[in-house]
């Protein structure tokens, strides 16, 4: 069964194409090729992400990166000339080229920003027509969750229900409760910013680059490095812990926003040091982190559940990988920690397609399919 997936939700274009199978016991899963073209240089400008522009960019890149995710899975000849030059539309390469060996075609449905999400639907519908192979709507939520499932050596790993997953990306903060695949129910989430957005507009204050996670996480690792190597004194830096107290699953982040930046105001401009900076990152970076470990460790205690999954972009975070791995064998032995490697934790394809394999009955009326950027996982 050879998948081609589509993600688009927000300003990366992926596309992949993989082959699966469920034959017997075992689950096999392959990569035949895989891209992400990135906007990320086209959104720094602006500190975030436009939608009318990264609608207009994903027209642009997919036609292109159809025609180089076939080329280098070995689905299409890379001789002839069409494939030299860059493709403006998708009709000059449908022309040109014979229906490639493809059974499904998997496209992110939502949640997500909605002209972005259109842009990947009309694509796949496109495709799905001339070449007559059926659609298969992802919910991308459920993506960033089965990424965990992803393993190098071509099966697919088991995870052992009940499960609890911690989303954390730039668009969602969620605690999932997983049944079983297809079976989930969001026990709590954000009531504001998610924690990649709070991770965004806090760099942004601080005049750091978008996206602001990476670039929060690597001054914060330089600050670490200093307290434990040398005697530097820790700037007085004491950041709120929004919700940490409160026995409910839910997050807010504002409050940490707007506390960043009324400290970051009131500090004289000759205090505002490399050192200061630094300091700053890593008190917002353990302060999203204990709230996110907090509210975790506790759901995974009342719920009984035998395996966390973390997933979504903010999940490459390093220390949160590390911190709560550490402190699940502190606090709740024996429970099962899957985490996408780090290139399956922000937007791709891979993630699209394998969600699509266990979901192979649930094909879509081309009709039918339609965007829905507030989708929301187990209500479907
Ligand atoms: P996604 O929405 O899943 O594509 O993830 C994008 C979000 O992840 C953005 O808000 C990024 O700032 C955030 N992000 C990416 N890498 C890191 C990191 N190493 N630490 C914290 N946040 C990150
Ligand atoms: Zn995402």
């Amino acid at each position: 069964m050879k998948i081609l997936s589509i993600e688009t939700s927000c300003d990366d274009t992926c596309l992949s194409i993989t082959e699966g199978s469920f034959s017997g016991k075992e689950k096999k899963f392959k990569i035949l090729s895989e891209k992400v073209s990135s906007q990320i240089e086209i959104h720094r400008k602006w500190g975030g992400i436009y939608p009318t522009l990264a609608k207009r960019e994903h027209q642009k890149n997919l036609p292109t990166v159809l025609k180089e995710v076939l080329e280098s899975s070995g689905l299409l000849e890379k001789s002839s000339k069409i494939f030299k030059k860059n493709l403006k539309e998708i009709s000059d390469l449908l022309k040109k080229i014979k229906k490639p060996e493809i059974d499904i075609i998997a496209v992110t449905k939502g949640p997500g920003l909605e002209p972005c999400l259109w842009v990947g639907i009309n694509f796949a519908k496109t495709l799905s027509k001339c070449w007559d192979i059926p659609i298969i709507p992802v919910d991308h939520i459920e993506s960033h969750i089965l990424a965990s499932l992803i393993s190098e050596n071509g099966k697919i790993k088991k995870i052992e229900f009940p499960a609890l997953s911690l989303v954390v990306s730039g668009g969602h903060t969620q605690l999932v409760l997983i049944k079983n695949i297809g079976e989930y129910k969001i026990i709590g989430e954000t009531r504001d910013d998610a924690a990649g957005e709070c991770f965004d507009k806090t760099a942004r204050i601080l005049g750091l680059d978008y996206p602001g996670g990476p670039a929060i996480a690597h001054l914060a690792e330089q600050w670490k490095n200093k307290i434990s190597t040398t005697n530097t004194q820790i700037e007085e830096i004491k950041l709120p812990r929004p919700m940490i107290n409160q026995k409910n699953y839910d997050f807010s982040f504002s409050g940490l926003k707007t506390a960043v930046l009324y400290k970051f105001k009131k500090t004289p401009k000759s205090k505002k040091t490399k050192k200061y900076i630094q300091a700053m990152c890593f008190e917002i970076q353990q302060s999203i982190i204990d709230v996110l470990l907090k509210k975790t460790i506790r759901a995974a205690k009342n719920y009984k559940v035998k395996s966390i999954i973390l997933g979504g972009g903010v999940a490459s975070n390093k220390e949160l990988r590390e911190q709560l791995k550490k402190r699940m064998e502190e606090k709740i032995e024996g429970i099962k920690y899957y985490v996408p490697e780090k290139k399956y934790c922000t937007d791709n394809a891979v993630m699209t397609a394998i969600t699509a394999l266990h979901h192979l009955k649930d094909t879509e009326d081309i009709e039918e399919l339609k965007a829905e950027s507030n989708l929301r996982i187990g209500k479907h």
